[in-house]
């Protein structure tokens, strides 16, 4: 496919929103037309020191966007 034809979506952030937002695109495009830059501007992943409470409703996004992650990684994108 021609780059020309192909959209660029740079996503500023790699907190939940933005890596959500990268995969929910990979997701629904089927044709790969959509080309996801992801920028993050920590230096690396480190722990803050608190818990985290999820909603019964956020849990199940979550566990949906996981099932949609090991499906692109185990069809090696
Ligand atoms: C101490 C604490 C406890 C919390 N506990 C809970 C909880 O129990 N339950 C809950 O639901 N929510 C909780 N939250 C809120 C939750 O963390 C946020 O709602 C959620 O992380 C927001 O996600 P986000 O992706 O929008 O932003 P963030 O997670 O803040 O991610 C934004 C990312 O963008 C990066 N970034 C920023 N500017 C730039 C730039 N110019 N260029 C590149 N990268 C950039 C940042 O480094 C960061 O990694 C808590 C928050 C804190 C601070």
């Amino acid at each position: 496919m021609a780059q020309q034809e192909r959209i660029r979506v740079a996503i500023v952030g790699a907190g939940i929103v933005g890596l959500t937002l990268a995969v929910a695109l990979n997701a629904f495009d089927s044709e790969r037309k959509i080309i996801v830059d992801l920028y993050e501007s920590a230096p690396e992943l480190s722990e803050i020191g608190a818990g985290i409470n999820i909603w019964p409703r956020t849990w199940e996004i979550l566990k949906r966007s996981t099932v949609v992650v090991l499906q692109l990684v185990s069809q090696g994108l």
